[in-house]
């Protein structure tokens, strides 16, 4: 009773502290604190000068025996704008709401609250794996701060806590996002002097979009064009005229290949209209896919752990690309499912009881992970 009771302590403190993405400077110094009156180490990395945050991500760290495995957690410090309004957090019966008036901010400071909560108690145990904790900057807007963070350690096992869904769910996978431009240069002419001498872009770009398959395609791939604009007089033929769109797939490959049909067909069309073209992949801009093997060591612990806390465990491919997309990239990666509902709103609540659950999640995760050692280290 005494540990939910802190923890839920422990997360109203995180939330009343306002940290809209790129103002995560004073959150990140209370979760220092907290970590050094409990002995954790930690320090903050220079990533802020890359994204414009205000605060560089903080890293805490659990040594353990080293010959057992390498855990990296993370869990993003920011939540969605309230303005200036502070977060009241209000808990009856055992469910903790906002007073009504912002979000509650569960989106993600659960996920802080219960990896602080757990490192302190793992930092107390007598065999323990070793632990990295990540508390990141700007995940809901700007560039997030995990996609610049870099160790030298060799991590083994990776898990981005994040995502409303219910505990016992993970994700292996999620959608890569590779935003696009198509810019179309025609020719101008006067609309009634000389229109024959015009090659109009805006004419060629709709015979572009409106052969493009948009919206859900085969294979999980999803296409989608956001934004138009051309022209610069209604007497004139355009010369220009330019849309930007994104491909959404599960892997490099899927994007890479729909890419390439873009492209056919935009070259095709431009032929046709005596046109050029350029096609540009927005690489910065967009995400990586995150694809993990349903065969993957790191599956076997996130059922083992989730089959401790008897909860019904759940791998799912998720719809959204977040923060686990980035650390893919170099770990064998899942995304854990915080809990909670109606996140980005003013009706978010999250309960005492999956505060609690998180942190065991975690707890589970790590003494899985330190039992089986070598059998699930690849
Ligand atoms: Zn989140």
């Amino acid at each position: 009773m005494k540990k939910t009771k802190d923890i839920t302590e422990l997360f109203c403190k995180l939330v009343e502290i306002p940290s809209p993405s790129g103002m995560e400077l004073a959150v990140a110094t209370y979760i220092q604190a907290f970590l050094q009156k409990n002995n954790v180490v930690s320090c903050t990395d220079e990533t802020g000068s890359h994204n414009k945050s205000n605060s560089g991500n903080v890293i805490a760290k659990v040594s353990g025996g080293s010959d057992l495995p390498f855990l990296l957690f993370v869990a993003h410090m920011d939540t969605v704008e309230v303005g200036d309004i502070a977060i009241k957090p209000v808990v009856r019966d055992g469910m903790i709401k906002s007073d009504g008036q912002t979000v509650l901010g569960a989106d993600n400071k659960g996920s802080v609250a219960a990896l602080l909560s757990a490192l302190v108690e793992i930092a107390e145990w007598e065999v323990r794996p070793n632990v990295l904790a990540l508390f990141t900057t700007r995940e809901e807007a700007g560039e997030m701060g995990v996609s610049f963070f870099e160790t030298s350690e060799k991590i083994d096992f990776a898990f981005c806590i994040d995502g409303a869904g219910a505990q016992g769910t993970f994700s292996h996978k999620a959608l890569g996002q590779l935003p696009f431009k198509i810019e179309i240069f025609g020719t101008s002419s006067h609309s009634a002097l000389a229109p024959e001498k015009g090659r109009n872009a805006i004419s060629a770009l709709s015979h572009v979009i409106s052969q493009l398959s948009l919206g859900k395609l085969a294979n999980n791939v999803y296409v989608n064009i956001g934004t138009i604009s051309g022209g610069q007089s209604v007497n004139t033929v355009p010369d220009y005229a330019s849309c930007e769109g994104e491909i959404r797939a599960y892997t490099n490959q899927a994007i890479q290949k729909k890419l390439q049909e873009i492209r056919a067909q935009v070259n095709d069309v431009c032929e046709r209209f005596g046109c050029h073209y350029h096609l540009t992949e927005c690489r910065n801009e967009g995400v990586p896919p995150m694809s993990v093997s349903k065969n993957s060591p790191i599956v076997a612990l996130a059922y083992e752990a989730t089959e401790k806390l008897r909860l019904p465990f759940k791998l799912v491919a998720a719809k959204f690309s977040c923060e686990a997309n980035y650390l893919a990239q170099k770990y064998m990666t899942l995304n854990v499912s915080r809990g909670g509902l109606n996140q980005h709103t003013k009706i978010e609540s999250i309960t005492t009881e999956e505060l609690t659950a998180l942190k065991e999640m975690i707890l589970n995760l790590c003494e899985a992970a330190a039992k089986h050692q070598g059998k699930y280290v690849t």
